[in-house]
């Protein structure tokens, strides 16, 4: 079969690794738009690069509102109608969610930040809201036209965002029954949002991250006026397709999520979400790569022949066509955990353990299979590949924040290893990959590999961490794709 054979269209490729689709139909609409209209208005907002802030009204009152061009809403609204977010909070189906998650980011990888922003705010609402929080805010979350709510997720701070039991300074002081947040969020995508979420201190409460509570910040007020003021949009190299900005709060109105105390879990749930996320839309970034670097190779000749019937040419793209595959396995087994146990709360089945070393092995690995792939795409492009007349090197652009936001490489292998060794899931990961058909010597030796790691010293533990992580991820991606098919 030829590789074109096997990149076929994002929903094409779906039903080809997963057999039956939640919403079959609906998805390929979705998709049928993009390539009738959404790609158009996606290469546009890329093109037209940071859109301006528009801070005053004309009576001089802050507004704080990004000038979207008139076709963003709708590019933006297209995969929440399709149920981005309903589909997982309102009906309980975080697979559907995810599969609209893959095919947006065909198309758009920066775009599913938006969707997964307000799929992180979503579901925290939805398991921690009060009743009358949840009344008030859930179902503007879930609309499922042009009025539909969105959400955002605050946690850095300008002194970083790896360690945010050390920097986040944000404050947040008792009023009644609600919170008054004052700080700065240094990172903040989807600044147009109606709602947030929030990582804060209390006053009075313990340094280090146990003292961080989660709130829900809507952008008005009850009266109308802005809760937050946004200082300015970053100028980034990609994902323009979400409009990042900085934020000020200013004594802005906050609502706990959870009871005191819960924050740190609540703040990593959301995380795990997004990492998921992020995971769905490198692979499906890899996916678009591949396939513009065949269809490119298909047409382009060199010595003779089309360059994509090059023994050297065709070897490297089945070997990254078959790393495609690794990782859409292992991506989807965050998925497919996540689907279960995306309900619970402190305190964390064994199973939830399991899921978190999943999906920091998936945001890790899937990150560095996309930036590698989109690179190799240019290359493959020759000199065409740096111009903007091509995809690619838009891909690469976005590729390269994959492995950054919602946690850097640095910290996917040192909190994955740490639920390795506190909780020794590694080993119902490995014994379960085997029992349902991954080679029984390859995950031996991967589980002697963790094993000896965790028998060194702390210091040498941690400076070697990423060798044993890396390896882990590669033999479960692919031991769970032999499982698959
Ligand atoms: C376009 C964009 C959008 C973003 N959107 C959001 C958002 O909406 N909400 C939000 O909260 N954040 C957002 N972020 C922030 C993002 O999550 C952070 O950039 C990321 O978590 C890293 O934090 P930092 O940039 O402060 O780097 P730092 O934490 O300062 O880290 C700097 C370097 O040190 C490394 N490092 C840190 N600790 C260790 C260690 N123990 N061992 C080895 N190396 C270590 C890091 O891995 C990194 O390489 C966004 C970032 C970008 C670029």
């Amino acid at each position: 079969m030829s590789l074109d054979a096997l990149l076929p269209s994002p929903v094409r490729f779906l039903e080809g690794r997963l057999g039956a689709l939640r919403n079959p139909e609906v998805l390929s609409r979705y998709e049928g738009w993009f390539e009738e209209r959404g790609k158009g208005i996606s290469e546009a907002v890329d093109r037209a690069g940071t859109p301006p802030l528009r801070m005053f009204d004309r009576f001089g009152h802050r507004i704080d509102e990004v000038v979207f061009p008139p076709e963003y809403r709708e590019l933006v609204t297209k995969g929440y109608e399709t149920g981005v977010v309903f589909k997982a909070v309102e009906e309980g189906d975080v697979a559907a969610s995810y599969q609209v998650g893959y095919v947006t980011s065909f198309y758009d990888a920066g775009l599913y930040c938006p969707h997964t922003v307000s799929l992180s705010t979503a579901i925290p609402l939805a398991k921690y809201g009060s009743a009358a929080l949840r009344a008030t805010y859930l179902p503007k979350l879930l609309r499922r036209d042009a009025s539909v709510w969105q959400g955002a997720t605050w946690m850095t701070e300008a002194k970083g965002g790896s360690d945010l039991g050390s920097f986040v300074e944000t404050v947040a002081r008792p009023d009644g029954d609600r919170w008054l947040l004052t700080g700065e969020k240094y990172f903040t995508s989807n600044v147009g949002a109606e709602l947030a979420i929030a990582a804060a201190r209390p006053e009075g409460a313990p340094a280090g991250i146990r003292g961080l509570e989660l709130f829900l910040v809507p952008r008005q007020r009850d009266d109308g006026a802005l809760n937050f003021r946004v200082r300015r949009l970053k100028d980034k190299i990609g994902t323009r397709s979400v409009p990042t900005g900085e934020v000020e709060l200013d004594g802005s109105v906050g609502f706990l999520l959870g009871e005191r105390g819960q924050g740190t879990y609540l703040v990593l749930e959301a995380l795990n979400v997004s990492r998921v996320c992020n995971s769905i839309g490198a692979v499906a970034l890899t996916q678009r790569a591949l396939h513009e670097a065949w269809s490119f190779a298909e047409g382009r000749v060199a010595f003779g022949k089309p360059v994509a019937e090059q023994p050297l040419f065709a070897r490297q793209a089945r070997e990254r066509h078959e790393t495609l595959l690794d990782a859409f396995a292992l991506a989807w087994e965050a998925v497919t955990l996540l689907s279960e146990v995306w309900r619970e709360t402190p305190r964390y089945s064994d199973r939830y353990h399991l899921f978190r070393l999943v999906a920091h092995l998936s945001k890790y690995w899937t990150a560095e299979v996309a930036v590698q792939s989109a690179k190799w795409a240019m290359e493959a492009h020759g000199g065409a590949g740096i111009l903007a007349d091509y995809p690619v090197e838009r891909l690469l652009r976005e590729a390269m924040i994959l492995g950054i936001w919602e946690g850097t490489p640095h910290r996917q292998i040192l909190d994955g290893m740490e639920v390795v060794e506190k909780k020794r899931v590694h080993v119902p990961l490995l014994d379960g990959i085997a029992a349902r058909g991954g080679s029984a010597v390859a995950l031996a030796m991967s589980r002697a590999e963790v094993d000896d790691w965790l028998a060194l010293p702390a210091e040498r533990k941690e400076a070697e961490s990423e060798r044993v992580f890396a390896r882990l991820a590669g033999t479960v991606a692919r031991e769970l794709r032999r499982t698959t098919t």
